[in-house]
């Protein structure tokens, strides 16, 4: 079969690989439709230690269970299906605390196993005993159920942010991700939900979602008047940054109001970890500061049964498909803005 294996920096051909077999409680799924995650994009750009090429990379994906060796599982061939994409391969007291995204005792799909940016993908034993396809129980398009994976990412944040009726809410980062975590905020009761970033474009799309205003990021600063401004004076109760950028990370505790969540959900790039903030911010303002990274299974369970009930807009988040051979474009698409999610047909 044709697969985009990365192979480095930069090198991501579309390459005859192997087709996969099974062994005992594996099964094959052909893949539907896979988006185009914004590590991806990273991994392409500057490399990812953590990935061993050849690696065939992809881990938000919809496909068909086509062949099973897994007879005991309830999931069948024939059914769609999307998959929680951490392995957890021995205990400690983050597994047993339901937060398996902690444990050193993962592995992930793209990143230890082969992903799903090509035809057909085996999912590992461990994965299928431990319970990680669901199967999509109506008609809604592959390409929006392949967002269950990123948005359970978000769930993941969200989940300990808390937002309800009381709060007003800013999203740095008007990609989509940021507009994730902007929709859910909305779904969740936000008084006011406003979105920032520095590109017109993004923000211009971004303005076909459900929100209560767009703030452009100007290099003097004026944008955290602007929000200052929308939010009464006070800034909001919660600000999420989902753009990779220490600026992002300032401007996130300077517009919170006081005892403010912020969550810090993007990281900054493996290349350039540190940052200079104003911590005192964080002092004076009584601010809460959280991390988020990967997600739980609850979330990822969340997240699918959210785009079922068909009350999440992952429709209008798929902005654009590609076959597999055009891949490479998708990051393009992505960097300038003119995409949200880009979705991969390897089928095609
Ligand atoms: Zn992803």
């Amino acid at each position: 079969m044709k697969a985009a294996v990365y192979l480095g920096k930069e090198q991501l051909p579309v390459q005859t690989v192997a087709d996969p077999t099974l062994d005992d409680g594996e099964m094959l799924l052909a893949i539907d439709s896979c988006s185009v995650c914004g590590t991806d994009l990273r991994t392409y750009r500057h490399g990812d230690a953590k990935i061993k090429p050849p690696r065939i990379l992809g881990h938000e994906f919809c496909g068909r269970v086509v062949e099973s060796r897994a007879p005991d599982s309830p999931i069948k061939v024939g059914d769609r299906v999307v998959m929680y994409i951490v392995l957890v391969s021995g205990t400690d007291r983050y597994v047993e605390a339901g937060r398996a995204n902690l444990t050193a005792n993962r592995t992930t799909i793209s990143y230890h196993h082969d992903g799903a940016f090509a035809p057909f993908m085996k999912v590992p034993a461990l994965a299928v005993r431990q319970g990680n396809l669901f199967k999509a129980t109506n008609d809604l398009p592959s390409d929006h159920l392949s967002v269950a994976e990123p948005l359970g990412c978000c769930m993941n944040a969200h989940s300990r942010l808390g937002i309800g009726l009381k709060d007003t809410v800013a999203v740095i980062g008007a990609g989509p991700i940021g507009i994730m975590h902007a929709t859910l905020a909305r779904l969740q009761g936000a008084q006011q939900v406003i979105v920032l970033d520095n590109n017109p474009r993004r923000l211009e799309m971004a303005r076909a979602f459900d929100l209560d205003a767009t703030v452009l990021v100007k290099p003097d600063g004026s944008h955290r008047e602007e929000v200052a401004r929308l939010t009464g004076g006070f800034g909001p109760d919660v600000v999420i940054v989902a753009v990779s950028a220490a600026a992002a990370q300032n401007d996130a505790l300077e517009i919170a109001g006081k005892a403010g969540r912020v969550n810090f959900f993007a990281g900054l790039p493996k290349s350039a970890p540190t940052a200079t903030l104003n911590v005192n911010t964080i002092h004076y303002k009584e601010l809460e500061i959280s991390g988020s990274y990967s997600e739980k299974k609850s979330d990822f369970q969340a997240a699918f049964a959210l785009i079922n009930s068909g009350r999440f807009p992952a429709g209008k988040i798929v902005t654009h498909t590609l076959p597999l051979a055009r891949i490479e474009e998708a990051f393009g698409l992505m960097e300038s803005g003119e995409a949200l999610k880009v979705c991969i047909h390897p089928q095609l």
